[in-house]
């Protein structure tokens, strides 16, 4: 186990992806350091086997691949898909107002949080400013320094029965506190003034004026930094591990891996948490027209050669998984309780809401023992419906061959979960030992 407490790569990382936005630039930072090319999905490419390209939608959503020394019509391609979003509240930026001496915003809840772990924190206030100039739109990264943004709870002397389960209502108890009102009233109008400090703030701290500003996706995250614990350090804990973790782990090992004959891809979908039918999630061409382009730029052949190299290829779905709970064990199988630091988890459903067949699992456990990685496996109890994750419609979409795998996790969907520590480790190996194999899985 190691035991040291310095900064490590992983948890920079997490505390860098704010949003699927800051998650995404996070990922084309990397890829630019090891000398990847951005292409334009509006523009002809042109590509050399070995070298590295990337292609991004809405700031969110990225693909990055390296074409390899054969056709991907001969050999396939290497897939492995995470998503860059985590659950969270989106705020309203334009029904800001003054509430009772506070100026507040409501929210909308994104994806599925433990909402209660969202009050009384220090939150982060990140996403992007849309901008306008010279007329084209722009999406700009914000984030206000610190945490200035904050959803308490109402105290126990005035809500006596909260302990024995309250539900929160979305609309009413949520909304964020950002400073006090702008006037001296001590009312509420229940109406927006039409002015968004937040916005004016985000902006100024950017450098853009207020008035080019057309559009904002901007939402409230943990501000506490990943960090370790465990008496000997052997735990992670950090917000948006669900899914910044499998990105991290997914580019990693995209980067580590040699160069070979098959053409290597690192997918990074948007709204995985919101169900992903849009133009950056996996229920989207994104994934499927990307393979067919790169086939086509391989040369001749026709239409014929990108059937071809979907039916020679397979994809990793990595996405967190549950891992036994100590104080909840009996909501696993009792033959199948994931636990951390134990390597990474393949995931079966009947359902199929994991895509793993016998074969992708075989071909995953096989990449996994010649990387010396251990395996887990999961099925979920058959009187509890599981989650789900990009695996099934990346599947569907493509007709690839796909597993679905993760690192097992505790408190999932809370604002702060806890992972183990070696674990990114093993899986980055597995994923390594993945882009590396040539096994085929026949029909
Ligand atoms: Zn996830």
């Amino acid at each position: 186990m190691k035991n040291d407490s310095s900064p490590s790569p992983i948890t920079g990382f997490l505390d860098a992806s704010v949003t699927p936005y800051h998650t995404a630039a996070a990922i084309v930072d990397r890829l630019k350091d090891a000398g990847f090319t951005e292409l334009d999905e509006r523009e002809r490419w042109d590509v050399t086997p070995g070298a590295g390209y990337f292609v991004r939608r809405n700031g969110s959503a990225v693909l990055a691949f390296v074409p390899g020394a054969k056709s991907p019509a001969e050999v396939g391609f290497r897939i492995v898909g995470a998503h860059t979003d985590s659950p969270a509240l989106k705020l309203k930026t334009s029904a800001e107002s003054d509430a009772h001496g506070y100026r507040v915003v409501p929210v909308e809840v994104y994806g599925s949080p433990i909402v209660s772990t969202w009050l009384d924190r220090d939150l982060v206030v990140a996403g992007r400013l849309v901008t306008e100039r010279d007329g084209a739109l722009q999406s700009v990264l914000a984030r206000l320094p610190g945490t200035p943004a904050r959803v308490p709870n109402l105290a126990i002397h005035l809500n006596r029965n909260v302990n024995d389960g309250f539900k929160y209502n979305n609309q009413d108890h949520l909304r964020a506190i950002i400073g006090a009102a702008a006037s001296g009233e001590n009312t509420e109008s229940g109406k927006a003034d039409n002015s968004s400090r937040l916005v004016e703030a985000l902006a100024s701290g950017i450098g853009v004026p207020v008035d080019s500003v057309r559009g904002a996706d901007v939402f409230l995250t943990d501000g506490q930094p990943a960090a370790r614990t465990g008496l000997a350090s052997e735990f992670l804990v950090s917000g948006r591990i669900d899914n910044a973790a499998g990105c991290f782990t997914t580019l990693e090992a995209f980067l580590r891996s040699p160069r070979g004959d098959s053409t290597a891809v690192a997918f990074f979908a948007d709204t995985e948490e919101v169900g992903s039918k849009t133009a950056t999630g996996a229920d989207s061409p994104f994934l499927r027209d990307t393979l067919d382009r790169i086939v086509a730029l391989a040369g001749a052949g026709g239409p014929e050669e990108a059937f071809r190299a979907r039916a020679r290829s397979i994809v990793v779905s990595n996405d967190a998984t549950n891992a036994v709970h100590p104080n909840f064990a009996e909501k696993h199988d009792s033959s199948y309780r994931p636990v951390a630091n134990r390597g990474p988890v393949v995931k079966l459903s009947a359902q199929h809401r994991y895509a793993t067949t016998g074969a992708t699992h075989g071909f995953f456990a096989d990449a996994c023992r010649a990387a010396g990685v251990p395996v887990q496996v999961i099925v979920p109890r058959s009187d509890i419906p599981s989650g789900s994750t990009i695996g099934p419609m990346t599947a569907a979409w493509t007709g690839i061959p796909t597993v679905d795998v993760g690192i097992p996790i505790i408190a999932m969907h809370s604002i702060r979960e806890t992972a183990g520590y070696d674990d990114i480790d093993f899986m980055i190996r597995a994923l390594v030992g993945f882009y590396s194999s040539d096994v085929r899985i026949d029909p």
